[in-house]
């Protein structure tokens, strides 16, 4: 891959819950150098603190209670060399570990539909992206935070190829969940984050479709270098 290309663009990742965008993003980002943000990450991160100080009680979200919270919350990434990629903190703690439970994942999509939370989070991004030279993924990267991006790409997979996955990651890190939860959380987690009024999931419509349902890491990575070759190319 040819990727000593002078001027640094943003590339834009937007898609379904646990289509492998992350990895997809991470492995983008070693390979031209670029920064990678998973702002995905940020949104759980404001879940857990709003789950850990009483803004969400026996799975009810109180909106006004986050939005309150949201002044006393810094986020960070900071790059972790043993895992090759940045953990988020919380008010200078690492939550990395406690993000993705499936605590956070079932209040997450309520929490980011809140729109002091979007506000907040979207213009934080705007800032991570201001020089370019930037990889994120999301949901509304595309179509809100980087409208500009000079790459958008949008990613999908089967539900069940997804929820296969998340489950697979889950239980590595000794979480006990069923199969079935799983995909319930997911399917309900893409119905919420399309349906929602601020800032929905949607297809930018200059983005270019990733289905990766059957398709490998390598796979995806030639996929991007054929399109990416393309892009910078022209800019
Ligand atoms: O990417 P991940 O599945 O970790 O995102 C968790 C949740 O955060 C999503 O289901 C969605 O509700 C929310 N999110 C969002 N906008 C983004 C990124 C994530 O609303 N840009």
């Amino acid at each position: 891959m040819e990727c000593s290309k002078a001027k640094k663009i943003v590339i834009a990742i937007d898609g379904f819950s646990s289509c492998g965008k992350s990895t997809f993003a991470k492995a983008i980002a070693a390979r031209l150098g670029y920064i990678f943000i998973d702002t995905g990450a940020m949104y759980r991160a404001v879940t857990l603190y709003a789950l850990e100080h009483g803004a969400i009680e026996a799975g009810t979200v109180d909106e006004e209670r986050v939005a309150a919270l949201l002044d006393e919350i810094s986020i960070a990434f900071r790059f972790n060399p043993e895992r090759g990629a940045s953990d988020i903190y919380v008010n200078g703690t690492c939550v990395e570990g406690r993000i993705r439970s499936i605590e956070v994942s079932s209040c997450v999509s309520r929490v980011s539909s809140i729109r002091p939370v979007r506000e907040k989070l979207v213009a934080m991004q705007q800032a991570m992206g201001r020089d370019r030279g930037v990889v994120m993924d999301g949901r509304d990267i595309g179509t809100v935070v980087f409208p500009d991006a000079e790459l958008k790409i949008f990613m999908t997979a089967d539900p069940a190829v997804r929820a296969r996955r998340r489950y697979d990651e889950l239980h590595a890190k000794g979480e006990e969940v069923s199969l079935a939860q799983i995909e319930e959380n997911v399917r309900s987690r893409d119905r919420a984050d399309m349906t929602r009024a601020i800032s929905p999931l949607r297809q930018a419509d200059d983005a270019i479709v990733l289905d990766n349902s059957r398709m490998s890491v390598e796979e995806q990575m030639e996929w991007f270098r054929e399109r990416f070759d393309r892009i910078a190319g022209t800019c």
